[in-house]
C-alpha cells in the first residue's frame, strides 16, 4: 500500500500526562483522560479533529475541544461548556462529567449497532503475489510469497470467527489463490446482506516490505474518511441550524472511531500473542481504495516484514501465523464485546 497517510500522532491516554490547572465555571476541570476512568468508559481522541468519543453501556458521547455541543447516541444534541484543549490534552468541565454520568447510568436498551458480518479479505492472490521476500536460511534459497501468508492467516482468522460467532455472517473474499481486483473485493463487501442496525467488520490482511532489510513488525492502519450515514437535517436540531455543520462534521468521524477502536484491540491482541518476536509498530492512517466505497468500519493489518530475514522466516511458520490470527481474534472479540454486551438479554454490562 501506499504510505501517503500521516503518522497517526497517538491517543491521548498514552500521551504523557502533563498536569495542568484549568478552570472552568463550576470549578476546576478534570482531562478526558481522568474523567474516562471516573467514568469507567472507553475513550477515543482523535487529535488531528480534536473529537473525542466516550462510549459505555451502549451510550456515545462525541464532543469537541473548544465546541459547546454533544453529540449523544449519534442523534441528540446537548449544550455543554466547551471542553478546553491545553498542551494537547483535553479538559472538560465538572458538569460535562456530571451529564456523562447520568447518560451512562441507564444502560441504552437498543445498541447503536450490532456487528452482523466480518468480511475477511486476504491481500493480492493469484497473478498478483504481493511482496516477495528472497532469502537464503540454512544455504537454502527460499522464497516468501505474501499472497500465501495473507491466505493462511485469513484462514486462520476465519475458522476462530466461526468458532466464537456461529451465527454471525462471517466471510472471506478470496479462500485460494485467485487474483480479485479491487472492484470485485469492493462487489463482495457491497454483496453482503445485512439488517437494519447491523454493520460489517471489514479487515484486510497483508504483509510489508521494504528497502531497509532492518524493519520488523506488525502495525495497523484504519480507514480515516469517505464515509457517511444518514447526516443530520433540520428536523433533528429544531432552531439550532447553526450547528448543523459541526454535528455532521462529528458524524462523519463515526467510522474513523470505530476503526481506531478496533485497530487499537486488535495491535493490543497481536502484542500480547508476539510480543518479544515482533515489534509493535501501532496504529496508522490511511485512505484505501478498497473499502472507500464499502460502507463499513475497517482495517488492514500488516503482519510483519516478508524483507527482513528472520521475520520471513517467521511468516513462513504457521504455529506463528497461528499466533497472529488469535490476536487478531482477540482484539475483534474485545471490540465486538464492547458494542454488543449490552444488546444481549442478561449481557454483561456494568
Ligand atoms: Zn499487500
Amino acid at each position: 500500500m501506499t504510505k501517503k497517510a500521516r503518522l497517526f500522532l497517538g491517543f491521548v491516554f498514552i500521551v504523557n500526562l502533563i498536569s495542568v490547572k484549568a478552570f472552568s465555571q463550576d470549578g476546576l476541570s478534570i482531562s478526558i483522560v481522568d474523567a474516562a476512568e471516573k467514568l469507567n468508559a472507553q475513550l477515543v481522541y482523535e487529535p488531528l479533529s480534536k473529537t473525542v468519543m466516550l462510549t459505555k453501556n451502549n451510550h456515545s458521547l462525541q464532543f469537541r475541544a473548544e465546541e459547546k455541543i454533544m453529540l449523544v447516541d449519534y442523534k441528540t444534541v446537548v449544550e455543554i461548556e466547551p471542553p478546553q484543549l491545553i498542551r494537547g490534552t483535553v479538559y472538560v468541565s465538572s458538569s460535562l462529567v456530571r451529564t456523562a454520568t447520568d447518560i451512562f447510568t441507564v444502560k441504552n436498551p437498543v445498541g447503536h449497532y450490532k456487528i452482523g458480518a466480518i468480511l475477511i479479505d486476504p491481500g493480492h492472490g493469484g497473478k498478483d503475489a504481493g511482496a516477495i521476500g528472497k532469502h537464503t536460511v540454512n544455504k537454502k534459497k527460499v522464497e516468501y510469497y505474501e499472497k500465501d501468508i495473507n491466505l493462511r492467516t485469513s484462514q486462520m482468522l476465519y475458522d476462530k470467527l466461526r468458532a466464537e460467532y456461529p451465527d454471525k455472517f462471517i466471510k472471506m473474499t478470496r479462500t485460494s489463490d485467485i487474483y480479485l481486483s479491487l472492484e470485485q473485493r469492493v462487489e463482495i463487501a457491497d454483496s453482503i446482506p445485512l439488517e437494519d442496525e447491523e454493520a460489517i467488520l471489514y479487515i484486510s490482511i497483508h504483509v510489508n516490505s521494504a528497502f531497509d532489510k532492518k524493519a520488523t513488525g506488525f502495525e495497523v492502519w484504519y480507514l480515516s474518511q469517505g464515509y457517511r450515514r444518514k447526516l443530520l437535517d433540520e428536523d433533528d436540531v429544531g432552531d439550532e441550524e447553526h450547528l448543523l455543520p459541526i454535528l455532521n462534521s462529528m458524524l462523519e468521524e463515526e467510522f474513523t472511531n470505530e476503526s481506531i477502536m478496533i485497530a487499537k484491540f486488535i495491535l493490543d491482541g497481536m502484542d500480547a500473542q508476539v510480543s518479544g518476536q515482533s515489534p509493535n509498530r501501532g496504529m496508522k492512517e490511511e485512505e484505501w481504495f478498497v473499502v472507500r466505497n464499502a460502507n463499513m468500519p475497517s482495517v488492514l493489518v500488516e503482519l510483519g516484514f516478508i524483507s527482513n530475514k528472520e521475520e520471513a522466516q517467521l511468516l513462513g511458520d504457521d504455529k506463528y501465523l497461528d499466533k497472529l490470527a488469535t490476536g487478531i481474534h482477540n482484539g475483534l472479540v474485545s471490540f465486538i464485546t464492547l458494542f454488543e454486551k449490552s444488546v444481549a438479554p442478561g449481557g454483561m454490562a456494568e
